[in-house]
């Protein structure tokens, strides 16, 4: 299928970004790589009679990195986030990233429009959830951040206001004697995931010192495990990592779907945490 007629928009400055979304309003629909939008359309799943494509804003494709946090613009493409030496500070991203699609999709899907578009069993929203950070959104009213943990609302549902884009997202930099690890199941390479598990700690000796777990395709939004991380915490790196899992596990309520069955999706979540938080111990004590 084709999909419905649409017209193009390419504005180059963010403030025409925003003034075309205020004026065509819900007829309009922001643009990125187009790797979920435009096959969505295609379904006719979706039809805008007016899509505003981001992809010549210069400003939403800059990387930065600062003492704290590593800032990627919206626009900025997941295969040069991939290679690009201030996203290798930020570990987790750097590790989810190849876990998307295949190259050909991340060679135009963008990270802006990953977390924008927030499907749950996405990495890119979860790696945002797990590592707290901050989302900048620009719209008339000018720009305001929003945390992570108050972004995601549902399946493909965000805090942005009507007429706002996600313009930027600030990734905290962890410190020394940190792991990561991205462990997914998926039916094959390049599939989305039917269940998967990011995790961070960061080691004090035994202790460790700052954990953090986030799932996805597990709830309509990632889900991230604060019980389970408090109990890493609270055990130290020795903790028995089944039981972390099990803890992960308890308050999950995961949904059937064509892929998989809530019940497999709920069984193999204590496994996939320890996996996960297996490697990112292993990489934190090397
Ligand atoms: C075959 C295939 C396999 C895939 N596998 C995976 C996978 O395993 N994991 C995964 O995470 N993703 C996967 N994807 C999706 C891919 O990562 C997309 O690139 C991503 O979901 C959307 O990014 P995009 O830049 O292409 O956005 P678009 O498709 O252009 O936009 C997606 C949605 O987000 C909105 N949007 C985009 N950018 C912004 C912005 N800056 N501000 C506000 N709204 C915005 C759009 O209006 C639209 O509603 C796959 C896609 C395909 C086609």
């Amino acid at each position: 299928m084709k999909p419905s007629q649409f017209q193009h928009h390419a504005p180059e400055q963010i403030d025409e970004v925003v003034g075309l979304l205020a004026e065509y309003g819900d007829d309009a629909k922001v643009l990125a790589g187009g790797q979920s939008l435009i096959p969505m359309m295609a379904l006719r799943m979706a039809a805008y009679p007016h899509l505003v494509d981001i992809a010549r804003v210069a400003s939403l494709s800059t990387i930065s990195a600062s003492a704290g946090a590593v800032r990627v613009g919206a626009m900025v493409r997941q295969s040069r986030a991939e290679r690009d030496a201030s996203v290798a500070k930020v570990p987790l991203l750097a590790k989810a990233i190849p876990h998307i699609g295949h190259f050909q999709i991340r060679s135009r899907g963008t990270v802006g429009g990953s977390i924008a578009h927030a499907d749950p069993a996405s990495e890119l929203p979860a790696v945002a959830l797990a590592l707290d950070a901050r989302i900048e959104a620009t719209g008339p009213g000018g720009v305001r951040h929003i945390d992570a943990s108050e972004f995601f609302l549902s399946t493909w549902q965000t805090a942005l206001d009507d007429g706002e884009i996600l313009s930027a997202v600030e990734f905290p930099l962890w410190g020394a004697n940190s792991g990561f690890a991205v462990e997914e199941i998926a039916r094959r390479k390049g599939d989305f995931a039917l269940i998967g598990a990011l995790a961070g700690v960061t080691l004090d000796g035994a202790r460790v010192a700052r954990a953090c777990i986030t799932m996805i395709g597990v709830g309509s939004t990632p889900i991230r495990c604060h019980d389970a991380e408090a109990a890493l915490i609270a055990g130290g790196a020795d903790t028995d990592l089944d039981d972390i899992g099990r803890i992960a596990a308890a308050p999950l309520t995961p949904a059937d779907d064509v892929h998989a069955s809530a019940e497999y999706r709920q069984h193999v979540s204590p496994a996939i945490v320890r996996r996960a938080l297996t490697a990112a111990l292993k990489e934190a004590r090397s």
